[in-house]
């Protein structure tokens, strides 16, 4: 190593000062090592050695020079340079004393499989994570390809994202730093997670362990029940134990691929590991809580009678996310019965909202009950920890939002007006459908959310509405929106589009909408936004200022004045839309059109055409989709693509209710309202090919895969390119995703 200069370091050699030069993960690793935590051993390239690199290879100027012309308002010159500056660091030869240090400090640590991750390092930033990217190899083998990974980790420094992000938060390119911490993969033969806390009820007695045996991702996939074991924080002893039947293991072969092993009838019996064991890592879980002074979520792995501890974060700050994706099992009678709309539990006092106009009884922590919600209601909804309704179905509106907020939601129940009572307090089971009596104690089962980084071709996307969440969501690991839904900016504008317009303040419209879009295409800029053009229903335009004048009462407004419809009919209404798309698209031409409900062939035709005489043309900067969700979708599939668009969306929620012919919002149909139903599944197999022969790409925006994450699974078997889901399932279904390309690419 050269005097001055700490090129490389061993774990125990660095501590939280070190941040400027190994990171916030090389740091934390030091930490863990350091508190005698059963971490497994590597070292970190610091963050000087990648600066060395630079110097000596000559790049600085380089770099500079490629930069130089940058405006980061054009996406595709950001991608251009992106990709030359990522090329010149990985083509660039590492100074020869270098390579030879990481060589041998990797032969040293016993060679084998290891993750070579980033650390990103910025001289006045706590958390540099977001300046930089996030780039991890994993079952990196050999000391050729460590070295190799280490470069590329570097090379992550210039992902479009951190130049774009570096800009805009006007950091130095050259100041934003990388270190790349280099650690041994355990080669699990059981593994699992731990909270330090009962995520469910946070009660902060409890330590909660889950075990399955081989790889982990079962447990994230839900592919396979965990045992489940509860600790009892103060006094160390198990007070509750689920063993639970596994059937098959997930194994890396040599290869260095997981693949399916099945159990013998004994194994698949057996408790996955020994109650010394779980006593064990329960104290390691008390001592990391202690040493971060904050509640941990743990991932742990044991190998060769060996436990390591493989990852630990503090318990979701993904807000009440986590609590979105728990089951669990509560033994009392329910008061009332609906649909699942959207999973967690929470208990509170009932606020009934008769009416739109007095959701301002709705506060915080409160539980709203209403006949059924509008996005009138949202102001309350986001203040409420749950909410029952009486009708509607899963795909209603209360189920939609309460998916997008990550709070329990039980729709359909037919009597919660009638038979609850202001103040009451109730518990809702989002996951189990169910309403109790009383603040109700439960249990967790089983806890799915993970935020491991993982690269998969097909493209994650998430369902966004709310502008207050774009930045949380923004900062996860998704490709972009798949379905920004106009409604609820529209009814944040709160006046009929029409009605403004007839007032001669069609821009003060225009203006507001542009603004709200602003919001998304920035957040994500440059990942994809797809906007998806009003699909507002005249009951729901109704309730708008000034809406009673255009939406007349329809008897079945699903079927009503709804869609593409609207855009051929009032082309000047739509045309607002259009103008404030262009205005966004100036600054962000991440912002994409997709077209909802289209019921012919011919409106879509007028529909492309409109779009086109206003100056929104497809060009492969503005990419124009088409829901798929009218059955007449399904059966011309060819026609609808052959008018020339650039992708279709599968619209799952309306496709399933008029495929079955059953009213989404219909609570005692509710039991029919099922994508899984063959003659839906075979719409979808036919849209996905369809797609795939046309060389279009096809996602899937219905509630359907965040519903039933199963349907994942078949939709990248058949082909789909992206699927896109509510926030709480992110995590979970990109590892679906990637557990499914990995089996086919085999
Ligand atoms: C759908 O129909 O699946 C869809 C995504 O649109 P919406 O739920 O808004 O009708
Ligand atoms: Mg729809």
């Amino acid at each position: 190593m050269r005097t001055g200069v700490k090129t490389i370091v061993w774990f125990n050699e660095v501590t939280k000062k070190d941040i400027p030069l190994v990171g916030g993960k090389g740091a934390n690793l030091g930490e863990m090592t350091n508190a005698g935590i059963p971490v497994p051993p590597g070292f970190i390239v610091t963050a000087d050695a990648y600066y060395q690199f630079l110097k000596e290879a000559g790049l600085t100027g380089k770099i500079r020079h490629l930069l130089a012309p940058l405006d980061t308002n054009d996406s595709k010159q950001l991608q251009d340079i992106s990709a030359k500056v990522k090329d010149l660091i990985v083509k660039a030869k590492m100074p020869p004393d270098l390579a030879e240090e990481i060589r041998k400090h990797y032969v040293k640590m016993g060679k084998g499989l290891v993750a070579v991750r980033s650390s990103a390092t910025a001289e006045d930033l706590p958390d540099a994570s977001f300046a930089g990217q996030q780039a991890t190899f994993l079952n990196v083998d050999g000391e050729k390809e460590v070295v190799i990974a280490v470069q590329k980790c570097w090379a992550s420094l210039f992902e479009a994202r951190a130049i774009f992000y570096r800009v805009e938060n006007k950091f130095e390119h050259f100041k934003v730093g990388i270190a790349v911490p280099v650690q041994r993969m355990v080669q699990s033969e059981t593994s699992g997670v731990m909270f330090t806390i009962d995520p469910t009820t946070s009660d902060a007695s409890k330590i909660i362990i889950e075990a399955v045996l081989g790889l982990g991702e079962m447990i994230v996939s839900g592919d396979v029940t965990p045992d489940h074991y509860v600790v009892d924080k103060k006094s160390l002893k198990i007070t509750h134990k689920e063993v639970k039947k596994q059937e098959w293991q997930l194994v890396k072969n040599k290869a260095g691929e997981n693949v399916k092993v099945n159990l013998t009838k004994k194994e698949q019996a057996k408790q996955k590991i020994t109650d010394d064991d779980i006593l064990f890592i329960a104290k390691i879980g008390k001592r990391l809580e202690k040493h971060y002074a904050h509640p941990q979520d743990v991932e742990w792995a044991k190998e060769d009678n060996s436990i390591f501890i493989v990852q630990t974060r503090p318990v979701t700050t993904v807000g009440k996310m986590a609590a979105a994706v728990i089951k669990h099992e509560i033994k009392e009678t329910p008061i009332l019965v609906g649909s699942s709309a959207s999973p967690g539990i929470a208990s509170g006092p009932v606020k009934l909202v008769a009416h739109p106009s007095q959701i301002d009884k709705v506060l915080k922590g409160d539980i709203l009950v209403a006949e059924m919600t509008t996005p009138d209601f949202v102001p309350a909804m986001k203040r409420a920890v749950a909410i029952v309704t009486d009708r509607g179905g899963r795909t209603a509106h209360a189920a939609i939002v309460s998916r997008e907020l990550g709070i329990p939601c039980v729709v359909g129940t037919e009597k919660a007006m009638s038979t609850l009572k202001d103040g009451q307090v109730i518990t809702v089971d989002g996951s189990g459908g169910k309403v109790y009596d009383g603040k109700i104690e439960f249990t967790v089962e089983k806890k799915v959310q993970r935020t491991k980084k993982l690269v998969t071709k097909t493209k994650l996307l998430v369902n966004l509405a709310q502008p207050e969440l774009v930045e949380r969501i923004a900062a996860l690991d998704v490709d972009g929106i798949g379905l920004l839904r106009a409604e609820f900016m529209a009814a944040q504008i709160g006046e009929h589009p029409s009605y403004m317009l007839s007032q001669k303040r069609g821009k003060e419209y225009i203006d507001k909408l542009a603004e709200g879009l602003t919001t998304f295409a920035k957040a994500f800029y440059p990942r994809q936004v797809v906007y998806r053009t009003n699909d507002f229903k005249t009951n729901e335009y109704r309730t708008l200022k000034g809406g009673e004048k255009y939406e007349s009462l329809e008897e079945n407004p699903m079927l009503g004045y709804r869609g593409a419809s609207r855009y051929i009919t009032d082309i000047e209404t739509f045309k607002l839309e259009l103008e404030a798309i262009k205005k966004v698209r100036k600054k962000y031409d991440n912002l994409w059109v997709m077209i909802p409900f289209v019921r012919t062939v011919s409106e879509l035709a007028k529909t492309i055409e409109i779009m086109k005489a206003e100056g929104l043309k497809r060009s492969p900067k503005f990419k124009i989709w088409m829901m798929a969700e009218v059955p007449s979708n399904v059966i011309l599939l060819e026609k609808f693509l052959a008018l020339g668009i650039d992708g279709v969306s599968i619209g799952s929620n309306d496709l399933t209710q008029l495929t079955l012919g059953v009213d989404r919002d219909n609570e005692k149909l509710a039991a029919l309202f099922d994508e899984r139903d063959e003659a839906v599944m075979l719409s979808l197999e036919k849209i996905v090919r369809g797609c795939a022969k046309a060389g279009v790409t096809c996602s899937i925006c219905g509630q359907a895969p965040s519903v039933y994450p199963e349907l994942t699974k078949k939709l990248v078997e058949w082909g789909i390119t992206s699927v896109s889901v509510s926030p709480d399932m992110i995590d979970q279904t990109r590892e679906i995703i990637a557990n499914v390309e990995a089996r086919l690419k085999k």
